[in-house]
């Protein structure tokens, strides 16, 4: 494969697909995105830290730089060059750093242009309390949820029409002609799809996610009693797959009761599903009853935001993109402008989204020596400023700073 400006390292092998698996060689060549605004200062420090942890554990990662946003407009004269996405597909594996998307008008998302064209239709976001990091509940510590967002339907999809317009003329006169609706006149229209098969591949992943890290529970988010055909179908379409493809593997909720006394058999994991509003609040109250969480597009969004919120926010929160095989891995958080270029925000969500990656690879070794040393360098109080600001007599360290005192730790482990 040739490329015009991405760069193919002399040393290193291909991430690559054999028979539905990811194939990781111990010296992958992986491409990263550096980002729009702090991504400048994020992605290097993630790479310095997820250097040290190959390192440590035997292997070694050879980057390569693929433009998109700011750096791909300098480069190519365009945001999102194909060539970006091709290399993307070719390697099978991404680090990205945050791309700016500017409000109403200008260009749509390049994010979800990438999740779309790539066909990345899991949003999977790990949250978890590390240890030392402020949080605004009372015990964080019982947090340790892994949330599945479908990422390429819903009321997401981009179907929609201005109030006022030919468009949304037209889909009314539909609907109050020959649907019998009454929709006013001066209303906007959107469109909510939600299909078996796209909802099927999402839990599909959910349960396997859930069965093969021992978790005991995958937990179905709708607002199924409203909207029946979509968020409903979801459930129901969730609790056919379990029932379809993990029947050794899985029991619901209902049986643990009828069958085994509300006792879990330690080989099982329970399906169960919650109304949004409510999940919402057991977030809060009673968090330690949820391990995956599986959920149409809009309530992922609110939800998985929300369970960050719980263990310290933004700064430290990581996410990860991934389709049948393929993963680009990115922080929840945006490219923050006012403080590019500074060395001043935190690495740890970009860092954490490499240890994501990592696990995705199989490192599992690698993975941990990065969460341990983020957290031991948390627990030393040598902070960045937005976790400074909220504790007594930290030490207030750069971006840069904190990668390598991660680093240091990752080393001397
Ligand atoms: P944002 O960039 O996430 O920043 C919002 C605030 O969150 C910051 O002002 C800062 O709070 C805090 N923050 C974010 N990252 C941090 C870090 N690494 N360390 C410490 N604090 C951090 O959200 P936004 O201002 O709404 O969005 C800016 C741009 O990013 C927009 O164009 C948006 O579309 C884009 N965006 C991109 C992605 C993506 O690439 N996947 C995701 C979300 C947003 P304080 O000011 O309180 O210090």
């Amino acid at each position: 494969m040739e490329f015009e400006r991405v760069e193919i390292p002399e040393e290193g092998e291909r991430v690559v697909e054999e028979d539905g698996e990811l194939v990781v060689p111990e010296e992958p060549i992986i491409p990263y995105i550096t980002g729009d605004g702090i991504g400048q200062d994020v992605t290097p420090a993630a790479r310095t830290v997820l250097d040290a942890a190959a390192e440590e554990t035997g292997r070694e990662i050879h980057w390569t730089e693929v433009y998109a946003g700011e750096r791909a407009e300098a480069e190519y004269g365009e945001l999102l060059p194909d060539e970006s996405l091709e290399a993307i597909r070719y390697f099978n594996v991404a680090l990205k750093g945050p791309l700016t998307t500017p409000v109403g008008t200008g260009f749509r998302s390049l994010n979800v242009a990438i999740r779309k064209e790539l066909d990345l239709y899991a949003n999977i976001r790990p949250v978890y309390y590390l240890d030392g990091v402020p949080s605004p509940v009372n015990s964080p510590e019982d947090m340790d949820m892994v949330c599945f967002r479908e990422a390429t339907e819903d009321v997401y999809s981009g179907i929609e029409w201005e109030a006022g317009s030919e468009g949304a003329a037209k889909v009314r006169e539909f609907l109050n002609e020959e649907m019998g609706e009454d929709v006013p006149a001066d209303a906007g229209i959107g469109v909510k799809p939600i299909s078996e098969f796209k909802t099927k591949r999402l839990v599909r992943k959910a349960i396997k996610y859930a069965v093969e890290r021992d978790r005991e529970s995958v937990t179905l988010v709708h607002k199924g009693n409203i909207m029946k055909f979509t968020e409903g179908a979801f459930r129901d379409w969730g609790y056919e797959l379990a029932e379809e493809e993990f029947p050794e593997e899985t029991i619901t909720e209902d049986e643990l009761w009828e069958e085994y006394d509300g006792e879990r058999p330690s080989d099982k994991v329970v399906i169960k599903d919650r109304i949004a509003d409510n999940m919402l609040q057991q977030l809060l109250t009673r968090t330690d009853e949820y391990g995956v969480l599986a959920m149409p597009n809009l309530n992922g969004d609110y939800l998985s935001d929300a369970a960050a919120g719980q263990v310290g926010g933004l700064g430290i929160a990581p996410g990860s993109n991934i389709g049948d095989v393929r993963g680009v891995f990115e922080p929840v958080h945006g490219s923050a402008p006012k403080y590019a270029g500074q060395d001043k925000v935190n690495p740890t969500a970009m860092i954490l989204t490499g240890r994501i990656m990592f696990e995705h690879f199989g490192w599992f070794d690698a993975a941990e020596l990065v969460k341990d040393a983020v957290e031991e360098t948390i627990q030393d109080r040598t902070v960045t400023y937005d976790i400074d600001r909220q504790i007594e007599g930290g030490e207030r360290v750069s971006t840069s700073r904190f990668a390598e005192l991660v680093a240091e730790k990752i080393r001397s482990a």
